[in-house]
């Protein structure tokens, strides 16, 4: 199972995010919640894959064949 690491907007503290399970399958939303600060994260998951590419984040999320 993909791993969603991410940056807390709020404090910047590195938190992991799950697939909502409600959300959209066409348009899946990640959800996570700092630890640090409590901040609530929603993000779609195409979203995340941009800020992945500009963060370059190292983490286990499968690579497409692009
Ligand atoms: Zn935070």
């Amino acid at each position: 199972m993909a791993k969603y690491i991410y940056e807390c907007p709020v404090c910047n503290n590195l938190i992991t995010l799950k697939v909502d399970l409600w959300s959209c399958p066409f348009q899946r939303t990640l959800i996570g919640q700092c630890d640090k600060c409590n901040n609530k994260v929603e993000i779609y998951e195409d979203d995340y894959k941009e800020w992945v590419k500009e963060k370059e984040v190292k983490q286990d999320y499968p690579e497409g064949d692009e």
